[in-house]
């Protein structure tokens, strides 16, 4: 008999949860099962795997995976994590109502008022950091509350017990987009949220070599929603992405112990340097969110957005330009480190107005911070700091 499993620590879920040894040859790790059909022994009657769209096997590993680190019932793999949106916002139906926080992914953004509210999903963009502002939005259509925390690109912090139970007095669901922080640093259902939304593509794959997305949840309902959204819409990801988010996880303690290292030390360096302006990392105590951070992470995660004390667009361009280790990209999460500039970059899709009225500045650069040595990190950014 197998010993319980459940209760196992965090780094042995990432190893060994939603595996073990393939059944029929022993192979430790989960094969690429690169096959689109099943064969059946009689109609109707096969293993559990009838065709890809639906269910695969590396995939099956990975939800079980995600799920055991989520501390969640059920994990859904998806193409991408925008893909994992567009399926929980089909689970709402038109005349709905969606509060958001006002400093979101750009993409998560766009989706919500390019895409469905033509169909006639509603949303209001707070400041979520506010829960009066969160309640004043609350309407009897109000049907979910979206948030990310920490926020991209601003870093704001907000509480997700707090967000919880207030949407629990209303019947609202709650989904928490936990890109940033990872299960490792926190974990949402625990705190209330009703369902997980990850860009695997990030920190969980942790390499760069994938676009992938899931969403956890412990509610019944909601993961027979996002599977039949799976089946009927078919944005299902392949075997060999799987797989390689499935070698990700293995080391995701691993990574972001050092991830939140090197990016507390480099906070501390930018935050001393003449040339830069506010740092946005909530591991700073001098961070408005810093002990709601402390409270609901635990620790504070690998992103960094700084502006200059110079704030027009060409001094950012001059840093932008002239870092050497950190490569100027889109994306995090990956164990190389990455600069970029939201406001032409990844956020560019919110227009000049709601930027300036959220404090996205021009100069503002956002910084993912990877696992390579401090002291190369630090000189990097120095050198181009200098160059201003
Ligand atoms: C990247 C990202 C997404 C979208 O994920 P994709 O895998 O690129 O589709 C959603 N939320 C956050 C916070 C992200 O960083």
């Amino acid at each position: 008999m197998a010993s319980d499993s459940s209760n196992r620590g965090f780094g042995t879920h990432a190893i060994h949860a939603g595996q073990q040894p393939d059944p029929s040859t022993g192979a430790v790790m989960t094969p690429i099962y690169q096959s689109s059909t099943y064969a059946q022994s009689a109609p109707g009657e096969h293993q559990g795997y009838e065709y890809s769209r639906v269910s695969n096997p590396t995939r099956t590993a990975l939800e079980g995976n995600l799920a055991a680190l989520e501390g969640a019932e059920h994990g859904i793999a998806f193409a991408s994590g925008v893909a994992g949106i567009d399926a929980i916002m089909k689970g709402l139906r038109p005349g709905d109502h969606v509060i958001s926080t006002n400093d979101l992914y750009g993409g998560s953004f766009r989706l919500f008022t390019k895409v469905f509210e033509p169909f006639g999903i509603n949303f209001s963009f707070v400041d979520m950091t506010d829960l009066d502002q969160i309640e004043a939005a609350i309407t009897d259509d109000t049907a979910m509350i979206w948030a990310e925390t920490p926020t991209n690109p601003l870093m704001r912090i907000i509480d997700i017990r707090a967000v919880c139970e207030l949407a629990n007095a209303h019947d609202i669901d709650v989904a928490v987009d936990n890109t940033f922080a990872t299960p490792y640093l926190q974990q949402p259902l625990d705190l209330g949220a009703d369902l997980v939304l990850h860009s695997a593509t990030k920190y969980l794959g942790g390499h760069s070599d994938i676009i992938l997305g899931a969403v956890c949840t412990s509610r019944d309902d909601w993961a027979e929603k996002l599977r039949f959204q799976v089946k009927s819409a078919g944005a299902s990801p392949g075997p060999m992405d799987c797989f390689l988010a499935l070698r990700g996880t293995k080391t995701l303690h691993v990574r972001m112990d050092r991830h939140c290292d090197n990016a507390r030390a480099l906070a501390l360096f930018l935050d001393e340097h003449p040339k830069v302006g506010r740092v946005r990392y909530p591991g700073l105590e001098s961070h408005p969110g810093h002990d709601i951070a402390a409270e609901q992470m635990s620790d504070f995660g690998g992103m960094i957005a700084f502006s200059l004390t110079d704030d027009r667009i060409e001094a950012a361009k001059t840093v932008l330009s002239n870092t050497d280790v950190f490569l100027l990209a889109e994306s995090l999460g990956g164990v190389e480190s990455l600069i970029e500039h939201p406001a032409s970059m990844t956020h560019a899709s919110i227009p000049p107005e709601e930027r300036a009225k959220i404090g996205l500045t021009d100069s503002l650069i956002r910084l993912s911070v990877g696992i390579e040595d401090i002291t190369d990190l630090r000189s990097d950014l120095e050198q181009a700091l200098d160059r201003i």
